[in-house]
């Protein structure tokens, strides 16, 4: 497999495109960004733990029947994946609030959430990703009504399996954000699963162990995602 040119830079990865066609190169950068990217840094070892992270997690999602983008670690930052036809849309659940839930709708962060909360969300920068319908990807064409319907459907297997995963290494999966794309007509799961894009809680303390310690400068972000990690079993110098 021999990586080509840059297809695209996003604030945490770029994607390069590949001698074979249906395959792209995702490399893990140590960006970081929060608030639309008006918070921005450069995070020491974040690219390798990011993508070691999400093999690990898209391993396990695979496992249990969810078709990922994943194909293999090439290396510290890289990985392999398969090239989608990403829907603009961001696929949020909830199990507990946190974030934009509590400051739209005036609820207490740590709330209960039964059954979990879906939202979708516009993936676009320039109105800071606004939270959207299903009407309004109807009407926009943003998906249609079957990609709607997989979307939300394996949006919550997503969370059957990782919720039982993290609260088996003593962390509570309190919320996440998923993207799918297309791949030769079937709807897969693409981007990344880390946490960067999701929120962690030690069961006990309920300590934060997420981007939140970028987003609330509580400091210690990548050794504490490094500690999810090692909670789940990951060994990130394999
Ligand atoms: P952002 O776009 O939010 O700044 P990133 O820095 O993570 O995010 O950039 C990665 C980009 O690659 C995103 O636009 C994402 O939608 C896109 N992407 C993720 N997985 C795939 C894939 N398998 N095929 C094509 N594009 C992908
Ligand atoms: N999220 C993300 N990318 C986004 C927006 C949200 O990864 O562009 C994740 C975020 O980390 C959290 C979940 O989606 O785990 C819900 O985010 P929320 O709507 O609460 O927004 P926030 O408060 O993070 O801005």
């Amino acid at each position: 497999m021999e990586k080509r040119e840059e297809l695209y830079a996003g604030k945490a990865k770029s994607v390069y495109t590949t001698d074979d066609p249906d395959k792209l190169v995702m490399l893990y950068r140590n960006d970081t960004s929060a608030f639309d990217g008006k918070k921005l840094a450069q995070l020491d070892r974040k690219g390798m733990v990011n993508n070691k992270f999400n093999a690990f997690i898209m391993d396990k999602l695979e496992q249990a029947g969810i078709p990922t983008h994943h194909e293999q670690l090439l290396s510290d930052q890289e990985s392999l994946v398969k090239k989608l036809d990403m829907l603009p849309l961001e696929c949020v659940v909830r199990n507990v609030a946190a974030g934009s839930i509590c400051r739209r709708l005036g609820v207490e962060e740590g709330t209960d959430l039964t059954p979990p909360t879906f939202e979708f969300f516009l993936k676009n920068d320039d109105l800071g990703d606004p939270m959207v319908n299903e009407s309004h990807i109807r009407s926009f064409g943003w998906a249609t009504e079957e990609q709607v319907a997989a979307m939300k459907d394996l949006t919550f297997k997503v969370n059957d399996v990782l919720k039982t995963l993290f609260r088996d290494g003593g962390m509570l999966l309190v919320d996440y954000k998923l993207e799918f794309g297309m791949y030769k007509g079937e709807l897969v799961l693409g981007d990344e699963f880390s946490p960067d894009g999701c929120r962690l809680w030690d069961v006990e303390t309920r300590e934060k162990l997420d981007k939140d310690r970028f987003r609330q400068d509580l400091g210690d972000v990548v050794e504490s995602y490094e500690s999810v990690g090692r909670r789940l079993g990951l060994d990130f110098d394999a």
